[in-house]
């Protein structure tokens, strides 16, 4: 029985159709498969593009599945994406090194993985379940830092940024849409929902994420502690007690025609340094440089600057949505400079 709560938004790309066993099949309206050059061809710039919706499937049980599809552009880190640009998109992706890609050998049967092995497809024809994928490095014992761009629309059951062990069945739930990471205590993970997920308990931690979001993720095998970012502003620790465990990068998807792209993945030791710059971090305010702030030889603030930037970066302002389209004027800048000199003499 379908009880489609809405049905005029011609924009959504996928026709949700329920099986007979409650679960809910994708199915792309498009008769070709090429994916990068027609997936978003029907979106606008048009505001009204983001919006949300909620499908309900009767069970033979009784029960209810609801599925909400997602797809906003309002949490994009750039405006490329409002402005139709996102196959262009290249904002946040300075790296040129990385420490780990997505691994061929440790992916759902439903993922393809691009050739430069940073960007996965999930579902590229159809999706009739759940995909995911590991990254190719081991983390145990340093600070991990990575960057994960949604670089297509972000909606259905759940697509997730993560870590899990090796012992995550990566294929286990390819006929079953689910949150996949954190479903068991191997894994723990962030939805796009902005709920957080380990041993299948769901805690809300932020807000929502979309297409053109970069979700960082800051695992932090000292501490135990594993934290996500959101376009590059902490959201704060969602987990602790990770000593001693073996972790892996991974992502997870139920939506047909999704992708993801690492854009950054690097580590450094622990050493006193880190845990100096962590501290820096703390007290300096979070629109400010941190090296910028302090006055550090040159040698150093080189070095801090090519390894661990993305503690140190300023973040960006959180500008409210309805505010999105406002362009950072002279001002904004100058009196940014002005706050650094102000903090910069009251650090010494
Ligand atoms: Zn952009």
């Amino acid at each position: 029985m379908d009880r489609r709560t809405s049905e005029t938004d011609d924009h959504i790309e996928e026709d949700i159709e329920p099986s007979t066993s409650g679960q809910v099949y994708f199915q792309p309206d498009s008769q070709t498969s090429d994916i990068e050059s027609d997936a978003d061809d029907s979106e606008s710039d048009d505001p009204k593009d983001d919006f949300e919706r909620t499908y309900e499937f009767g069970n033979s049980d009784g029960a209810i599945n609801r599925v909400t599809a997602l797809k906003s552009k309002s949490d994009a880190f750039c405006d490329c994406y409002k402005r139709g640009k996102e196959k262009e998109c290249r904002c946040g992706e300075e790296d040129s090194y990385f420490d780990w890609v997505w691994d061929e050998e440790s992916k759902s049967s439903a993922c393809f993985i691009k050739e430069d092995l940073r960007e996965v497809m999930f579902h590229i024809d159809y999706s009739c379940g759940t995909a995911a994928v590991r990254g190719t490095s081991q983390m145990k014992n340093d600070q991990y830092y990575w960057e994960i761009k949604m670089t297509t629309p972000v909606y259905g059951t759940d697509m997730m940024v993560g870590v899990g062990t090796s012992h995550v069945d990566l294929n286990q739930y390819r006929h079953m849409f689910c949150s996949m990471i954190g479903l068991d205590s191997e894994s723990w993970g962030l939805s796009y929902t902005g709920t957080v997920q380990n041993k299948r308990i769901k805690q809300p931690y932020s807000d929502k994420y979309g297409q053109g979001s970069i979700i960082g993720v800051h695992l932090d095998m000292w501490h135990g502690t594993l934290s996500f970012y959101k376009n590059r502003r902490p959201l704060g620790i969602a987990y602790r007690g990770l000593h001693g465990k073996v972790l892996y990068p991974m992502v997870s998807s139920t939506a047909a025609r999704s992708g993801m792209k690492v854009i950054r993945s690097c580590s450094f030791p622990t050493s006193l340094q880190f845990l100096c710059c962590q501290t820096l971090r703390k007290v300096i305010p979070l629109h400010l440089d941190v090296l910028k702030v302090v006055n550090l030889p040159p040698g150093l603030n080189d070095f801090l600057e090519n390894n661990i930037r993305w503690l140190l970066q300023p973040c960006p302002p959180q500008i409210p949505v309805s505010d999105k389209s406002r362009k950072r004027t002279r001002r904004d800048f100058d009196s940014q400079d002005e706050e650094h000199k102000l903090v910069k003499k009251v650090c010494g």
